[in-house]
Protein backbone atom coordinates (compact mmCIF):
# COMPACT_ATOMS: atom_id res chain seq x y z
CA UNK A 1 0.00 0.00 0.00
CA UNK A 2 1.04 3.35 -0.66
CA UNK A 3 -0.13 6.67 -1.10
CA UNK A 4 1.06 9.80 -2.49
CA UNK A 5 -0.21 13.58 -2.89
CA UNK A 6 1.56 15.61 -5.56
CA UNK A 7 0.29 19.34 -5.16
CA UNK A 8 0.90 20.97 -8.59
CA UNK A 9 1.25 24.40 -9.70
CA UNK A 10 -2.30 25.71 -9.34
CA UNK A 11 -4.02 25.71 -13.05
CA UNK A 12 -6.58 28.60 -12.01
CA UNK A 13 -8.70 28.86 -14.50
CA UNK A 14 -12.56 28.82 -13.89
CA UNK A 15 -13.90 26.30 -16.30
CA UNK A 16 -17.66 27.17 -18.04
CA UNK A 17 -19.72 24.44 -17.02
CA UNK A 18 -22.72 26.15 -18.84
CA UNK A 19 -24.98 29.21 -19.67
CA UNK A 20 -28.73 30.55 -19.38
CA UNK A 21 -29.39 32.16 -22.56
CA UNK A 22 -33.11 32.19 -22.54
CA UNK A 23 -33.28 35.58 -20.28
CA UNK A 24 -35.46 38.05 -21.92
CA UNK A 25 -34.00 40.92 -19.86
CA UNK A 26 -30.77 41.38 -18.28
CA UNK A 27 -30.54 39.29 -14.63
CA UNK A 28 -30.18 41.52 -11.58
CA UNK A 29 -29.56 39.03 -9.14
CA UNK A 30 -29.58 35.15 -9.46
CA UNK A 31 -28.48 32.51 -6.94
CA UNK A 32 -27.19 28.94 -7.60
CA UNK A 33 -29.53 26.38 -5.68
CA UNK A 34 -27.82 24.40 -3.39
CA UNK A 35 -27.61 20.71 -3.80
CA UNK A 36 -29.59 21.27 -6.95
CA UNK A 37 -28.41 21.47 -10.22
CA UNK A 38 -30.76 25.15 -10.53
CA UNK A 39 -30.17 28.86 -10.61
CA UNK A 40 -32.93 31.07 -9.93
CA UNK A 41 -32.94 34.33 -10.96
CA UNK A 42 -34.35 37.91 -10.93
CA UNK A 43 -34.62 39.87 -14.16
CA UNK A 44 -34.83 43.67 -14.70
CA UNK A 45 -38.66 43.51 -15.87
CA UNK A 46 -39.08 41.79 -12.55
CA UNK A 47 -39.65 38.15 -13.50
CA UNK A 48 -38.40 35.63 -11.29
CA UNK A 49 -37.76 32.51 -13.02
CA UNK A 50 -36.28 29.16 -11.80
CA UNK A 51 -33.95 27.50 -13.93
CA UNK A 52 -33.18 23.40 -13.45
CA UNK A 53 -30.58 21.41 -16.17
CA UNK A 54 -32.52 19.04 -18.00
CA UNK A 55 -31.72 15.78 -19.45
CA UNK A 56 -29.87 17.92 -22.79
CA UNK A 57 -27.89 19.00 -20.51
CA UNK A 58 -29.25 22.90 -20.63
CA UNK A 59 -30.79 24.73 -18.24
CA UNK A 60 -34.61 25.32 -18.92
CA UNK A 61 -36.97 27.29 -16.63
CA UNK A 62 -39.69 25.61 -14.62
CA UNK A 63 -43.50 26.35 -16.24
CA UNK A 64 -43.68 28.64 -13.56
CA UNK A 65 -42.42 32.35 -13.77
CA UNK A 66 -43.34 35.26 -11.76
CA UNK A 67 -43.60 38.90 -11.88
CA UNK A 68 -42.09 40.25 -8.05
CA UNK A 69 -44.13 43.30 -6.69
CA UNK A 70 -41.66 45.30 -4.82
CA UNK A 71 -40.54 42.72 -1.67
CA UNK A 72 -42.42 38.93 -1.34
CA UNK A 73 -41.60 36.06 -0.26
CA UNK A 74 -42.36 32.76 -1.85
CA UNK A 75 -42.60 29.31 -0.83
CA UNK A 76 -41.27 26.65 -3.53
CA UNK A 77 -42.49 23.56 -3.89
CA UNK A 78 -39.90 20.05 -3.30
CA UNK A 79 -40.13 19.75 -7.45
CA UNK A 80 -39.64 23.68 -7.85
CA UNK A 81 -42.26 23.60 -10.24
CA UNK A 82 -44.60 25.50 -7.61
CA UNK A 83 -43.79 29.22 -6.12
CA UNK A 84 -46.61 30.28 -3.47
CA UNK A 85 -46.57 33.67 -2.50
CA UNK A 86 -46.48 33.75 1.25
CA UNK A 87 -46.12 37.28 2.57
CA UNK A 88 -45.52 40.87 1.09
CA UNK A 89 -43.18 42.94 3.02
CA UNK A 90 -44.01 46.84 2.81
CA UNK A 91 -40.59 47.84 3.77
CA UNK A 92 -39.59 50.81 1.20
CA UNK A 93 -41.01 53.17 -1.29
CA UNK A 94 -39.70 52.59 -4.58
CA UNK A 95 -37.04 49.87 -5.59
CA UNK A 96 -35.29 47.29 -3.40
CA UNK A 97 -31.59 47.60 -3.55
CA UNK A 98 -30.36 44.76 -1.11
CA UNK A 99 -32.11 42.26 0.32
CA UNK A 100 -30.70 39.47 3.17
CA UNK A 101 -32.06 36.80 4.83
CA UNK A 102 -30.26 35.76 8.32
CA UNK A 103 -32.01 32.20 9.32
CA UNK A 104 -30.09 32.29 12.35
CA UNK A 105 -31.64 35.68 13.50
CA UNK A 106 -35.31 34.79 11.41
CA UNK A 107 -34.39 38.14 10.49
CA UNK A 108 -35.11 39.56 6.56
CA UNK A 109 -32.71 42.85 5.64
CA UNK A 110 -33.16 45.02 2.94
CA UNK A 111 -32.30 48.35 2.18
CA UNK A 112 -34.11 50.62 -0.61
CA UNK A 113 -34.07 53.84 -2.65
CA UNK A 114 -36.11 55.23 -0.31
CA UNK A 115 -32.51 55.25 2.10
CA UNK A 116 -34.08 53.35 4.58
CA UNK A 117 -32.75 50.18 6.14
CA UNK A 118 -34.98 48.15 7.57
CA UNK A 119 -35.33 44.55 9.69
CA UNK A 120 -38.36 42.51 9.67
CA UNK A 121 -39.41 39.24 11.74
CA UNK A 122 -39.16 36.46 8.71
CA UNK A 123 -41.80 34.31 10.98
CA UNK A 124 -44.31 37.61 11.55
CA UNK A 125 -43.62 39.76 9.09
CA UNK A 126 -43.62 42.88 11.13
CA UNK A 127 -40.90 45.49 11.12
CA UNK A 128 -38.14 45.57 13.75
CA UNK A 129 -36.34 48.38 13.37
CA UNK A 130 -35.67 51.11 10.50
CA UNK A 131 -32.68 53.36 10.21
CA UNK A 132 -32.43 56.28 7.36
CA UNK A 133 -28.80 55.80 5.59
CA UNK A 134 -26.89 59.23 4.12
CA UNK A 135 -27.26 57.26 0.62
CA UNK A 136 -28.36 55.17 -1.30
CA UNK A 137 -27.22 51.61 0.09
CA UNK A 138 -25.72 49.08 -2.57
CA UNK A 139 -23.58 46.37 -0.09
CA UNK A 140 -25.46 45.20 2.63
CA UNK A 141 -23.75 41.90 5.16
CA UNK A 142 -25.19 41.27 8.80
CA UNK A 143 -22.15 39.11 11.57
CA UNK A 144 -24.65 36.38 13.28
CA UNK A 145 -22.40 36.51 16.23
CA UNK A 146 -21.95 40.05 17.41
CA UNK A 147 -25.33 41.41 15.34
CA UNK A 148 -23.58 43.76 13.43
CA UNK A 149 -24.63 45.31 10.43
CA UNK A 150 -22.44 46.21 7.41
CA UNK A 151 -23.81 48.84 5.21
CA UNK A 152 -22.02 49.76 2.16
CA UNK A 153 -24.21 53.02 0.40
CA UNK A 154 -23.33 55.45 -3.05
CA UNK A 155 -21.45 58.24 -0.66
CA UNK A 156 -18.70 55.39 -0.41
CA UNK A 157 -18.51 54.96 3.17
CA UNK A 158 -19.32 51.99 5.30
CA UNK A 159 -21.60 51.92 8.01
CA UNK A 160 -21.82 49.63 10.92
CA UNK A 161 -24.65 49.32 12.94
CA UNK A 162 -25.39 47.23 16.13
CA UNK A 163 -28.77 45.65 15.69
CA UNK A 164 -30.46 44.92 18.67
CA UNK A 165 -34.94 43.11 18.18
CA UNK A 166 -36.02 46.65 18.02
CA UNK A 167 -33.48 49.33 17.44
CA UNK A 168 -30.29 49.98 16.58
CA UNK A 169 -27.09 51.90 17.16
CA UNK A 170 -24.14 53.70 15.40
CA UNK A 171 -20.88 51.72 15.97
CA UNK A 172 -18.65 53.42 13.12
CA UNK A 173 -18.00 54.13 10.00
CA UNK A 174 -15.60 53.60 7.40
CA UNK A 175 -14.08 55.71 4.43
CA UNK A 176 -11.90 54.27 2.52
CA UNK A 177 -13.02 54.95 -1.24
CA UNK A 178 -13.23 57.75 -3.58
CA UNK A 179 -16.38 56.19 -5.41
CA UNK A 180 -19.49 54.42 -4.50
CA UNK A 181 -19.36 50.97 -2.64
CA UNK A 182 -20.84 48.32 -4.70
CA UNK A 183 -20.34 45.07 -2.95
CA UNK A 184 -19.58 44.19 0.51
CA UNK A 185 -18.73 40.32 1.52
CA UNK A 186 -18.36 39.59 5.13
CA UNK A 187 -15.83 36.73 6.44
CA UNK A 188 -17.02 35.53 9.97
CA UNK A 189 -14.05 33.73 10.66
CA UNK A 190 -11.16 35.47 10.05
CA UNK A 191 -13.43 38.36 10.86
CA UNK A 192 -12.93 40.70 8.15
CA UNK A 193 -14.87 42.95 5.86
CA UNK A 194 -14.49 43.31 1.89
CA UNK A 195 -15.73 46.25 0.22
CA UNK A 196 -15.53 47.12 -3.19
CA UNK A 197 -15.96 50.08 -5.51
CA UNK A 198 -16.53 52.11 -8.21
CA UNK A 199 -13.22 53.34 -7.49
CA UNK A 200 -11.77 49.76 -9.22
CA UNK A 201 -10.49 49.08 -5.65
CA UNK A 202 -11.23 46.11 -2.83
CA UNK A 203 -10.39 47.34 0.72
CA UNK A 204 -10.14 44.30 2.91
CA UNK A 205 -11.63 46.04 6.80
CA UNK A 206 -9.33 43.44 9.32
CA UNK A 207 -12.31 43.82 12.46
CA UNK A 208 -11.26 40.99 14.44
CA UNK A 209 -7.63 42.21 14.19
CA UNK A 210 -8.78 45.48 16.33
CA UNK A 211 -5.83 47.51 14.88
CA UNK A 212 -7.92 49.29 12.65
CA UNK A 213 -5.84 47.98 9.89
CA UNK A 214 -7.14 48.62 6.36
CA UNK A 215 -5.77 46.53 3.28
CA UNK A 216 -6.17 47.84 -0.11
CA UNK A 217 -6.67 45.41 -3.37
CA UNK A 218 -5.89 47.04 -6.84
CA UNK A 219 -6.83 44.54 -9.77
CA UNK A 220 -9.70 45.87 -11.51
CA UNK A 221 -9.65 48.10 -14.08
CA UNK A 222 -13.36 49.27 -14.06
CA UNK A 223 -15.76 49.67 -11.21
CA UNK A 224 -16.21 46.28 -8.85
CA UNK A 225 -19.32 44.67 -9.42
CA UNK A 226 -19.39 41.51 -7.18
CA UNK A 227 -17.12 40.19 -4.37
CA UNK A 228 -17.54 36.61 -3.05
CA UNK A 229 -15.64 35.07 -0.40
CA UNK A 230 -14.48 30.86 -0.81
CA UNK A 231 -13.67 29.96 2.78
CA UNK A 232 -12.45 26.20 2.32
CA UNK A 233 -9.74 27.91 -0.17
CA UNK A 234 -9.67 31.27 1.80
CA UNK A 235 -9.45 33.10 -1.75
CA UNK A 236 -12.02 36.35 -2.47
CA UNK A 237 -13.46 36.15 -6.09
CA UNK A 238 -13.83 39.62 -7.25
CA UNK A 239 -15.64 40.77 -10.80
CA UNK A 240 -15.93 44.27 -12.46
CA UNK A 241 -18.04 46.00 -15.18
CA UNK A 242 -15.06 44.97 -17.97
CA UNK A 243 -15.55 40.83 -17.47
CA UNK A 244 -12.80 40.65 -15.15
CA UNK A 245 -12.58 38.12 -12.61
CA UNK A 246 -9.84 37.93 -9.93
CA UNK A 247 -9.44 35.44 -7.58
CA UNK A 248 -7.28 37.07 -4.41
CA UNK A 249 -5.29 34.26 -2.21
CA UNK A 250 -6.06 35.57 0.98
CA UNK A 251 -3.98 33.16 2.73
CA UNK A 252 -0.97 35.09 2.90
CA UNK A 253 0.19 37.95 5.57
CA UNK A 254 -0.77 40.86 3.14
CA UNK A 255 0.58 44.67 4.27
CA UNK A 256 -1.05 47.82 4.64
CA UNK A 257 0.03 50.35 2.05
CA UNK A 258 1.78 53.30 3.89
CA UNK A 259 -0.04 56.82 4.24
CA UNK A 260 1.50 59.14 2.01
CA UNK A 261 3.98 61.85 3.58
CA UNK A 262 3.48 65.36 3.41
CA UNK A 263 7.10 67.43 2.30
CA UNK A 264 7.68 70.50 0.80
CA UNK A 265 10.60 69.08 -1.47
CA UNK A 266 11.59 65.01 -2.50
CA UNK A 267 12.51 63.12 0.51
CA UNK A 268 15.36 61.69 -1.51
CA UNK A 269 17.08 64.55 -3.77
CA UNK A 270 15.63 67.02 -1.65
CA UNK A 271 14.61 69.22 -4.57
CA UNK A 272 11.61 71.78 -4.16
CA UNK A 273 8.39 71.07 -5.37
CA UNK A 274 6.53 73.86 -7.18
CA UNK A 275 4.60 75.31 -4.38
CA UNK A 276 7.74 75.62 -2.04
CA UNK A 277 8.71 78.75 -3.40
CA UNK A 278 11.07 79.93 -0.94
CA UNK A 279 13.16 77.00 -1.25
CA UNK A 280 12.93 77.70 -4.70
CA UNK A 281 13.92 81.18 -5.01
CA UNK A 282 16.92 80.01 -2.15
CA UNK A 283 18.23 77.54 -3.96
CA UNK A 284 17.74 78.97 -7.78
CA UNK A 285 16.21 75.36 -8.56
CA UNK A 286 12.49 75.47 -10.55
CA UNK A 287 9.98 73.20 -8.61
CA UNK A 288 8.87 69.50 -9.18
CA UNK A 289 5.71 67.80 -9.24
CA UNK A 290 5.05 65.79 -5.90
CA UNK A 291 4.56 62.13 -6.29
CA UNK A 292 4.41 59.62 -3.56
CA UNK A 293 6.17 55.93 -3.77
CA UNK A 294 3.46 53.52 -2.95
CA UNK A 295 5.76 51.43 -0.93
CA UNK A 296 7.28 53.80 1.44
CA UNK A 297 4.80 56.48 1.20
CA UNK A 298 7.77 59.17 0.88
CA UNK A 299 6.96 62.50 -1.16
CA UNK A 300 9.42 62.08 -4.23
CA UNK A 301 10.06 63.66 -7.50
CA UNK A 302 9.58 62.18 -10.45
CA UNK A 303 13.03 61.69 -11.15
CA UNK A 304 13.86 59.85 -8.06
CA UNK A 305 10.33 57.37 -8.62
CA UNK A 306 10.45 56.81 -12.30
CA UNK A 307 9.96 53.17 -11.93
CA UNK A 308 7.44 50.90 -11.27
CA UNK A 309 6.55 47.72 -9.84
CA UNK A 310 3.81 44.89 -8.80
CA UNK A 311 3.62 44.60 -4.98
CA UNK A 312 1.74 42.16 -4.60
CA UNK A 313 1.65 41.69 -0.68
CA UNK A 314 0.30 45.42 -0.60
CA UNK A 315 -2.59 44.75 -2.82
CA UNK A 316 -0.83 46.07 -6.04
CA UNK A 317 -1.34 43.35 -8.61
CA UNK A 318 -0.61 46.12 -11.35
CA UNK A 319 2.74 48.38 -11.87
CA UNK A 320 2.62 51.43 -9.97
CA UNK A 321 5.04 53.93 -8.92
CA UNK A 322 7.91 53.65 -6.34
CA UNK A 323 11.08 55.15 -5.31
CA UNK A 324 14.37 53.84 -6.44
CA UNK A 325 15.62 52.71 -3.96
CA UNK A 326 11.87 50.23 -2.59
CA UNK A 327 12.71 49.28 -6.64
CA UNK A 328 15.75 48.26 -5.67
CA UNK A 329 14.66 46.34 -2.24
CA UNK A 330 11.63 44.31 -4.29
CA UNK A 331 12.95 41.13 -5.20
CA UNK A 332 11.41 38.61 -8.18
CA UNK A 333 10.15 36.65 -5.44
CA UNK A 334 8.13 39.76 -4.44
CA UNK A 335 6.31 40.27 -7.64
CA UNK A 336 4.90 36.73 -7.70
CA UNK A 337 1.30 37.60 -8.33
CA UNK A 338 -0.85 36.58 -5.51
CA UNK A 339 -4.05 36.97 -7.54
CA UNK A 340 -5.12 35.41 -10.76
CA UNK A 341 -7.24 37.33 -13.56
CA UNK A 342 -9.32 35.41 -15.89
CA UNK A 343 -12.04 37.10 -18.44
CA UNK A 344 -15.66 36.15 -18.29
CA UNK A 345 -16.34 37.39 -22.13
CA UNK A 346 -19.33 39.45 -20.80
CA UNK A 347 -19.81 42.86 -18.59
CA UNK A 348 -20.76 41.84 -15.48
CA UNK A 349 -23.94 43.07 -13.13
CA UNK A 350 -23.76 40.34 -10.56
CA UNK A 351 -22.31 37.66 -9.18
CA UNK A 352 -22.88 34.62 -6.78
CA UNK A 353 -20.88 31.71 -5.79
CA UNK A 354 -22.04 28.83 -4.45
CA UNK A 355 -19.31 26.86 -1.59
CA UNK A 356 -20.63 23.62 -1.48
CA UNK A 357 -19.90 23.07 -5.02
CA UNK A 358 -17.41 25.73 -5.69
CA UNK A 359 -19.32 27.09 -8.63
CA UNK A 360 -19.39 30.59 -9.65
CA UNK A 361 -22.33 32.41 -11.51
CA UNK A 362 -21.94 36.04 -13.35
CA UNK A 363 -24.76 37.75 -14.83
CA UNK A 364 -23.94 39.55 -18.19
CA UNK A 365 -25.54 43.02 -19.85
CA UNK A 366 -25.82 40.52 -22.96
CA UNK A 367 -28.55 39.17 -20.69
CA UNK A 368 -26.41 35.54 -20.39
CA UNK A 369 -26.03 33.82 -16.81
CA UNK A 370 -22.88 31.69 -17.38
CA UNK A 371 -22.02 29.18 -14.12
CA UNK A 372 -18.09 28.06 -13.91
CA UNK A 373 -16.44 25.45 -12.00
CA UNK A 374 -14.04 27.36 -9.15
CA UNK A 375 -12.56 24.32 -8.96
CA UNK A 376 -8.88 25.21 -8.14
CA UNK A 377 -6.48 22.78 -6.84
CA UNK A 378 -5.06 20.27 -9.19
CA UNK A 379 -3.59 17.57 -7.23
CA UNK A 380 -3.11 14.58 -8.35
CA UNK A 381 -4.01 11.54 -6.06
CA UNK A 382 -2.87 8.13 -6.34
CA UNK A 383 -4.08 5.55 -4.11
CA UNK A 384 -3.36 1.76 -4.30
CA UNK A 385 -5.88 -0.55 -2.57
CA UNK A 386 -5.55 -4.56 -2.96
CA UNK A 387 -3.49 -4.16 -6.28
CA UNK A 388 -6.42 -1.51 -7.23
CA UNK A 389 -4.77 1.74 -8.58
CA UNK A 390 -6.79 4.58 -8.62
CA UNK A 391 -5.54 7.88 -10.22
CA UNK A 392 -7.78 10.54 -9.70
CA UNK A 393 -6.77 13.65 -11.11
CA UNK A 394 -8.86 16.79 -10.79
CA UNK A 395 -8.05 18.08 -13.95
CA UNK A 396 -9.95 15.64 -15.53
CA UNK A 397 -12.64 15.86 -13.13
CA UNK A 398 -13.17 19.12 -13.77
CA UNK A 399 -13.87 18.56 -17.43
CA UNK A 400 -17.01 16.58 -15.94
CA UNK A 401 -17.90 19.41 -14.06
CA UNK A 402 -19.67 17.30 -11.33
CA UNK A 403 -16.35 15.77 -9.30
CA UNK A 404 -18.84 13.63 -7.62
CA UNK A 405 -19.79 11.43 -10.67
CA UNK A 406 -17.01 11.47 -12.51
CA UNK A 407 -14.72 9.93 -9.48
CA UNK A 408 -17.91 7.03 -8.43
CA UNK A 409 -16.87 6.64 -12.84
CA UNK A 410 -13.43 6.07 -11.90
CA UNK A 411 -14.08 3.73 -8.93
CA UNK A 412 -17.25 1.36 -9.81
CA UNK A 413 -15.35 -0.48 -12.47
CA UNK A 414 -12.67 -1.29 -9.71
CA UNK A 415 -15.28 -2.93 -8.04
CA UNK A 416 -14.46 -1.07 -4.71
CA UNK A 417 -17.65 -1.58 -2.60
CA UNK A 418 -20.46 0.47 -1.48
CA UNK A 419 -18.93 1.59 1.98
CA UNK A 420 -16.12 3.51 0.08
CA UNK A 421 -18.95 4.89 -2.42
CA UNK A 422 -20.86 5.94 0.20
CA UNK A 423 -18.01 7.76 2.12
CA UNK A 424 -17.09 9.41 -1.19
CA UNK A 425 -20.48 10.81 -1.96
CA UNK A 426 -20.76 12.05 1.98
CA UNK A 427 -16.67 13.85 1.10
CA UNK A 428 -18.15 14.99 -2.12
CA UNK A 429 -20.97 17.03 -0.66
CA UNK A 430 -18.44 19.17 1.32
CA UNK A 431 -15.75 21.54 -1.70
CA UNK A 432 -12.36 20.06 -2.25
CA UNK A 433 -9.83 20.96 0.06
CA UNK A 434 -6.04 19.04 0.42
CA UNK A 435 -6.90 18.10 4.03
CA UNK A 436 -10.17 16.14 2.72
CA UNK A 437 -7.64 14.04 0.29
CA UNK A 438 -4.99 13.57 2.79
CA UNK A 439 -7.17 12.02 5.04
CA UNK A 440 -9.11 10.41 2.45
CA UNK A 441 -5.86 8.50 1.48
CA UNK A 442 -4.88 7.67 5.12
CA UNK A 443 -8.12 6.22 5.53
CA UNK A 444 -8.36 3.87 2.70
CA UNK A 445 -4.31 2.90 2.83
ZN1 LIG B 1 13.91 63.55 -6.19
ZN1 LIG C 1 9.85 54.09 -1.58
Amino acid sequence: MAAEIQPKPQARTPVLLNKIEASQDVVNTAVIIPKEDGVISVSEDRTIRIWLKRDSGQYWPSPLSDILPVFQEFILSEDYNKMTPARTYQAHQGKVTVVLFVLEMEWVLSTGQDKNFTWHCSESGTQLGLYRTTAWVSGLQFDVETRHAFVGDFSGQVTILKLEQDSCSLVTTFKGHTGNVTALCWDPVQRVLFSGSSDHSIIMWDIGGRKGTAIELQGHNEKVQGLCYAPHTRQLISCSADGAIVVWNMDVTRQETPEWLDSDSCQKCEQPFFWNFKQMWDSKKIGLRQHHCRKCGQAVCGKCSAKRSTIPLMGFEFEVRVCDSCHASITDEDRAPMATFHDSKHSIVYMHYEPTTGWLLTSGTDKVVKVRQQLQDTLFVCVCLDRVFLVISLIQVKKYGNPKRHLLQVILPNGVGHKLLNDVQCMFTHFWTNIMLVLFVKYFC
